[in-house]
């Protein structure tokens, strides 16, 4: 790699460092994948939540979020019949919540598999072993579990789920039982350091992973730290094509929250060595109440996907990231 902690996470645009950095992440992504960028859609299914994580407005200690769980035949009609056709792969989100995985995922995935070719992703937390096989065995193959920092203390200090040596224990059940794992970090997170942030990186590229995802810190309303200064969008960006470097081979998401943090954040996440871009297709009525960064979150539609994959100079992938993963890529660790 090369790049010392001070080399890259500290460049910026004054003297064309940072651009030089970023272009060679995205020559690492090219040599892999060409300039194909995954597009997936998602569906967050459950705003219910049994933890309580101080950077997430759905902690289970928000009493002012109205919680809601959707149907699992309507989302399975939504799909199967009405989804955008750039979309290879669907991407089933919840809160914590093991009565949205037994009364709504399971039947949707099942149906899902029955009825699609879509890869199917899953982002519902630590749940049990047994819960983790028998979304396998109804056809999830990708299962995204974000460890958010590899520093154990700095893990309970912002109170992320469980432990952090729990959270790498079931990355690794994950993929040795067949699941495609994703993890990821949070830059900016109150009490981070570069020395965390650095820590969090490499932890990652020690773990089984098939992805890895970097957002910005956006301080949640109704949060404890609904004060914290949101992180840095070059910070962030730093990060993204240093994990690029360090696992070429990796599915590495754009994520609506960059644009959030700054305009063109979400095309220069691209630029950066990205190569995975999602539509929200969360059904209008409810997505206010899925708080991931705030209420006036960026809703990434269908074209606000796809004009920026162009703007970068990427095309959307036409085969699914399930289907790239089943052709063998490696995911041994990294280091
Ligand atoms: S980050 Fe996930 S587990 Fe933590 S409170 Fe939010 S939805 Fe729940």
């Amino acid at each position: 790699m090369g790049e010392t902690r001070q080399d890259f996470y500290r460049l910026n645009n004054a003297d064309g460092t940072q651009q030089a950095f970023h272009a060679r992440a995205a020559a690492a992504r090219d040599a892999v994948f060409g300039r194909r960028v995954f597009v997936r859609g998602v569906v967050e299914v459950s705003n219910y939540c049994r933890q309580n994580c101080h950077y997430c407005a759905m902690r289970r200690d928000n009493r002012q979020l109205a919680r809601y769980r959707l149907a699992a035949d309507e989302l399975a009609d939504l799909i199967i019949h009405h989804r955008p056709a750039s979309m290879t792969d669907i991407d089933i989100q919840a809160g914590e919540d093991p009565v949205a995985v037994r009364e709504v995922v399971l039947p949707l995935v099942r149906e899902l598999h029955r009825h699609t070719d879509l890869g199917i992703t899953l982002c519902l937390g630590t749940l049990t072993p047994p819960e983790y096989d028998e979304l396998r065995e109804a056809g999830g193959h990708y299962y995204v579990l974000k460890i958010e920092t590899g520093e154990a203390q700095h893990y309970r200090f912002i109170e992320a789920p469980g432990t952090l040596a729990e959270r790498v224990e079931a990355i690794r059940y994950l993929a040795s039982t067949g699941w495609k794992v994703s993890s990821g970090l949070i830059v900016g997170l109150p009490g981070q350091t570069a020395e965390i942030l650095t820590q969090s990186l490499q932890l990652l590229t020690t773990l089984p992973l098939a992805g890895g995802s970097v957002s910005p810190f956006v301080a949640g309303e109704q949060t404890p730290f609904v004060n914290a200064p949101n992180g840095c969008i070059e910070q962030t960006l730093n990060c993204v094509a240093w994990m690029r470097l360090a696992a070429p081979h990796w599915l590495i998401p754009a994520v609506s929250a960059m644009k959030l943090v700054s305009e063109n954040g979400y095309v220069r996440a691209f630029q950066a060595g990205a190569n995975l871009a999602t539509i929200n297709f969360t059904p209008r009525n409810v997505r206010a109440d899925y708080p991931i960064y705030k209420r006036d979150r960026v809703i990434m539609d269908e074209e606000r996907v796809l004009s920026a994959i162009e703007q970068a100079g990427c095309q959307p992938s036409r085969i699914s990231v399930a289907e790239h993963l089943r052709n063998g890529i490696s995911t041994a660790p990294v280091s």
